[in-house]
């Protein structure tokens, strides 16, 4: 699904493209009026529950399933015949390769995250807006 995000003081379009869910900082600031708002479309890794982190996984698992017939449709592309015999094998093969590619991305997503919130100050503007409680 597109969406369009908005600036919630002044809507001042941010960012627009399909929807995305992911980790990252959630709080965003406005280049139109200087205001902090919080993005609910981003994460950071620490505030979600297991929940949360479990429907990450979940996604994660399930975009490698979707995008792993990429590999056996492009196979088909070139060698039809070979693409049919093989097919359970290359789409094995495409779902390993969204696997590691979602892993890499995944993983260095955390990183960044556990890395923004070693940081008091970042930890006291999520206080400040509502994110963290401690
Ligand atoms: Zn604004």
């Amino acid at each position: 699904m597109h969406v369009i995000k908005r600036c919630p003081h002044c809507k001042r379009i941010y960012e627009q493209g399909p929807e995305q869910r992911g980790i990252g900082t959630p709080l965003r600031s406005c280049e139109g009026c200087g205001s902090t708002f919080v993005d609910t479309h981003e994460n950071e890794w620490e505030l979600l529950g297991p929940l949360g982190k479990l429907s990450f996984l979940f996604i994660s698992i399930w975009t490698a399933f979707l995008f792993g017939i990429a590999f056996p449709a492009l196979c088909y592309a070139i060698d039809k015949d070979a693409a049919e015999d093989h097919f359970l094998g290359l789409y094995a093969c495409g779902v390993a390769a969204f696997a590691l590619i979602l892993w890499v991305m995944n993983t260095r997503d955390i990183r960044e995250s556990r890395q923004r919130m070693r940081d008091p100050d970042y930890r006291a503007r999520l206080r400040r807006a509502g994110l963290l409680r401690e």
